[in-house]
């Protein structure tokens, strides 16, 4: 196996960079300066970390253009997402400054005692296995709040965005952070086992597809460690008959073709019902052939290639098995190396695997039903469990139907979306643990009983 990581521009196809894999040694003192650091970063105030945060917001607001065109770049992401995907991650920094104290302060917990109540402690370095479609967002909502509660944080980045992990330490260290609060290891997955199995690394967390969630999540057991999965998705986007579809439309297009398709809370099955099902296609329709198709470099343009050209070709073995059994191409459909066309599948039945299976990239998936309960038993008929969305406009009767819902999120007359405020996860083959807003900070602590008589 080669030694050197070459990063892609996906869009001209031309080699970025070489990065050579660092060696067991260099782990090793990476593994050493992150649990020396640990001793000390541990014992900071929480005000004192909160407050480095600003630092963080103010080296990504100074180099925004450099940090989204480095994205652009390794990804293929339209620049304007790019340049609101660093928005975001100043937005998170400044969430957690304000709450992060508050978040982490003593909860007092009356009993018989003098003092009972809980701290919140670190646990020590903290392993964070990450994938490529939001290259900075999926770190730092990670990375944030989990440093600032005391850890240090060690990232295995997707290796076709090496050069924005690398951005990423850099950024932690032009804050000011000591050394080894957050570092960036530059290998290949298959040496993660070993790191996860040793000693010095106290937790794990993925963002990714199942597959390597499940390797992770075995890994992880075996060593009798935690983790936080976020996995894939295969959200529903149920339009009922009563739907504003004048309003909510643009929201709609934009829940599955975000990201060019690659996002993994996009709206994938769309579940309409009948009686709106005509207008709603041909609305639908519309929009995605009015989308602004291009060069990523492009201001105006909103969509174009995805990341590799093995996630198109995956895209169209799952179009190509859906059409034979029975689905149609009601629109787009054509596939050039990274290219993968914003298409749109009706007559999509659950058996297909563009139904049952994570599609990643810009298809819809478009599946008729004839009244409200079939919508909720195909809604629920996937074994993932990261989000629903549903528009209609009698929130009375949604709000009825939250138990309904399996999922992490319901989203009503909105699409789903991450938020810092707001908690952030899936169920089932989505995953479990939850990041963002307090919940996500308190998942590596250890939430310790104090208890004095
Ligand atoms: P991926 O292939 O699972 O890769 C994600 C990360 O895991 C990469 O760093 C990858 O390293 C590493 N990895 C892959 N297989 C591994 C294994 N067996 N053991 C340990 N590490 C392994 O996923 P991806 O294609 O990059 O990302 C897309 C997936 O992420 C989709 O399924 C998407 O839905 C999911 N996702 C979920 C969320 C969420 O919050 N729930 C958010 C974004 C994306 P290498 O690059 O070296 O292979």
């Amino acid at each position: 196996m080669s030694n050197v990581i070459t990063t892609k521009n996906p869009y001209t196809n031309k080699n970025l960079k070489n990065y050579t894999k660092q060696n067991e040694a260099q782990i090793e003192s990476i593994l050493e300066i992150s649990e020396k650091t640990f001793k000390t970063w541990q014992r900071k105030p929480v005000s004192e970390r909160a407050h480095m945060l600003d630092n963080v917001a103010e080296v990504l607001r100074n180099n925004i253009d450099t940090y989204a065109n480095l994205m652009t770049d390794e990804m293929g992401k339209p620049i304007s997402q790019s340049e609101a995907e660093i928005e975001k991650c100043i937005w998170l920094c400044d969430f957690y400054r304000k709450n992060a104290e508050q978040f982490l302060s003593d909860a007092i917990i009356e009993t018989e005692a003098q003092e009972s109540f809980i701290s919140y402690d670190p646990l020590g370095t903290i392993l964070a296995v990450m994938p490529w479609n939001y290259p900075f967002w999926q770190v730092m909502r990670f990375a944030v709040p989990t440093v600032t509660a005391g850890n240090t944080a060690l990232l295995k980045h997707a290796s076709n965005v090496t050069g924005c992990a690398l951005i990423i330490q850099d950024i932690f260290s032009k804050a000011g952070y000591p050394k080894g609060c957050f570092q960036t290891l530059v290998t290949d997955h298959d040496v993660i086992e070993t790191i996860i199995g040793d000693r010095r690394i106290k937790a794990v967390s993925l963002t990714g597809s199942e597959k390597a969630g499940k390797s992770i999540a075995e890994t992880a057991g075996r060593h009798l460690k935690k983790c936080v999965l976020e996995l894939g998705g295969n959200n529903a986007c149920v339009v009922f008959a009563d739907a504003n579809l004048d309003k909510y439309l643009d929201i709609m297009v934009d829940a599955r073709m975000q990201n060019t398709g690659q996002s993994c809370i996009a709206a994938k099955r769309f579940i309409v019902e009948e009686s709106i099902y005509d207008e709603f296609l041909e609305k639908f329709t519309d929009k995605v052939k009015s989308l602004n198709e291009g060069n990523p470099k492009d201001d105006n343009s909103k969509m174009t290639v995805l990341a590799r050209p093995d996630l198109a070709e995956t895209l169209k073995n799952q179009v190509e098995k859906s059409l034979k059994k029975g689905a149609r191409v009601h629109y787009g459909g054509k596939q050039e190396k990274a290219y993968y066309q914003p298409t749109i599948l009706t007559e999509v039945k659950p058996s297909m695997p563009v139904f049952e299976e994570e599609t990643f990239g810009p298809v819809a998936a478009i599946t008729k039903v004839s009244n409200k309960q079939e919508a909720y038993d195909t809604l629920s008929n996937t074994r993932f469990g990261l989000g629903t969305m549903l528009f209609t406009e009698d929130i009375d009767d949604a709000k009825k139907r939250i138990i309904d819902v399996g999922d992490g999120a319901f989203f009503i007359n909105e699409m789903v979306k991450s938020d810092p405020r707001i908690p952030f996860g899936g169920t089932r083959a989505s995953g479990y643990g939850r990041e963002l807003s307090k919940e996500g900070i308190l998942e590596f602590v250890n939430a310790k009983t104090v208890y004095i008589n």
